[in-house]
């Protein structure tokens, strides 16, 4: 067992950095108080060749391993958490899904814009009636001569205020079995992108409709029985969100490292207190172990898609430590912490969102308990309790 990275993973850790450092660093602030998808970003890391890091070459990508998507990540948003979002958006997101399963011409049409970083595509996942129980989903595709309609809505999308294409999750028929997913580009008849709102975190989220979309057999992505793929390229996306909550949770523990070093109360400096000290060491060992959880889950995925159960154990880590550290950065920044001016509150508010999105961490932990136990656990209403 060897916990080192190999020499050339480490060459390209260090380069990442250094050019998030050079790059992205004094703008940091900036971007985190901005909502708007920082596009300027997608095109220089597209142009460092950040973008389709796992994909193969012959589809624009640059043929690396999950590992290395994993360290760009947070070599990223450990300097900048918003440029991130750019990271995960061209490597983990519905775009990882999209890669895996799309056609040859799918690719040809969509994924130039997407890995130049001019176009960005948004997960249709969630519905108002079906959240967790995501299997509820009602948005149906019917067939209609050779194309399909489709009719339904889906909330809470990243980067559904922004995007140009959107991987849409939804029924070809009845069951878990009948649910595939579709391509639905920005402006077809019968698509309309609701006013935008915002997340606590900053971002924007827009609801989608779908009124007799005319959907053609080209844009279908994945169909009935297409779930359970879905899903594995979804765990890619949850290794994604892990791999942000440890580095967020570490641009605020530098902030907070660095304040406890300079700051002075009591004629003393903050990081001679014991009880911060204690913080610091608890803050710590939260973010190694989930960081070692996360490069478990990474090192063991199969054909690059991570399995469930260790992608459930890292993501409940990474974002627990996340927040933990976040949220005692800004107790230990004190006023400074909590204002504007410091990306630390901002770090609080992303990582308290991913304990909500792609998995809460209440599923994850029903996800592990099935582990654990070797069997299913319905959380549905039972059919006696049903008819009660
Ligand atoms: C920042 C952010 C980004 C998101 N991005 C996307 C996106 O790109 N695409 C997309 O489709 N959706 C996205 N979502 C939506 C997200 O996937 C859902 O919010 C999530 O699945 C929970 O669904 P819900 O909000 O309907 O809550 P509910 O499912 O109603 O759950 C409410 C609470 O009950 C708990 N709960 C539910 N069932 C159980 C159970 N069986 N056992 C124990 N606890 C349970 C949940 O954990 C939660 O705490 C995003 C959400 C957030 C916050």
């Amino acid at each position: 067992m060897d916990f080192k990275l190999t020499e050339e993973q480490q060459i390209f850790q260090d380069s990442v950095r250094r050019f998030a450092q050079a790059e992205l660093g004094q703008d940091a602030a900036r971007r985190a108080a901005s909502s708007e998808y920082p596009w300027e970003v997608a095109e220089k890391l597209s142009g460092m060749g950040l973008l389709g890091i796992t994909f193969p070459e012959a589809d624009g990508g640059a043929g690396g391993s999950l590992i290395d998507s994993i360290l760009a990540i947070q070599a990223i948003a450990e300097v900048c958490p918003r440029s991130g979002d750019v990271i995960q958006a061209g490597n983990f997101g519905p775009i990882r899904t999209f890669a895996e399963y799309a056609t040859a011409e799918q690719k040809a049409r969509f994924m130039p814009g997407l890995l130049a970083g001019k176009a960005v595509i948004s997960l249709g996942m969630t519905e108002p009636e079906a959240g967790s129980a995501v299997t509820e989903l009602v948005t149906s595709a019917r067939p209609d001569g050779d194309d399909f309609l489709l009719n339904g809505t889906k909330i809470f999308g990243t980067h559904s205020a922004e995007a140009n294409l959107f991987l849409v999750y939804c029924r070809f028929g009845p069951g878990v079995d009948g649910i595939g997913s579709v391509l639905v580009e920005k402006g077809m008849p019968g698509f309309l992108v609701g006013k935008p709102s915002a997340f606590m975190n900053g971002e924007d989220w827009s609801q989608l409709y779908f009124d007799n979309v005319r959907i053609p057999k080209a844009n279908v992505l994945l169909g009935p029985g297409g779930f359970k793929k879905q899903i594995s390229g979804f765990n890619v996306e949850r290794l994604g969100n892990s791999a942000r909550a440890v580095a967020v949770g570490r641009h605020a523990f530098n902030l907070a490292r660095e304040h406890a070093l300079t700051r002075k109360q009591f004629g003393r400096a903050l990081c001679e207190f014991q009880g911060l000290q204690w913080k610091f060491a608890d803050m710590a060992v939260r973010l190694e172990s989930a960081q070692l959880m996360l490069m478990r889950a990474a090192v063991n995925a199969e054909g690059g898609l991570p399995a469930a159960q260790d992608t459930a154990m890292a993501k409940l880590a990474c974002n627990e430590a996340g927040f933990y550290a976040a949220n005692e950065a800004v107790q230990i920044l004190g006023g400074l912490g909590f204002s504007e001016e410091s990306t630390a509150q901002y770090c609080l508010r992303r990582t308290r969102g991913w304990m909500i999105a792609g998995g809460s961490i209440e599923i994850l932990k029903n996800r592990i308990a099935e582990g654990i136990f070797e069997r299913r656990f319905d959380q549905r209403k039972s059919r006696a309790m049903a008819a009660e």
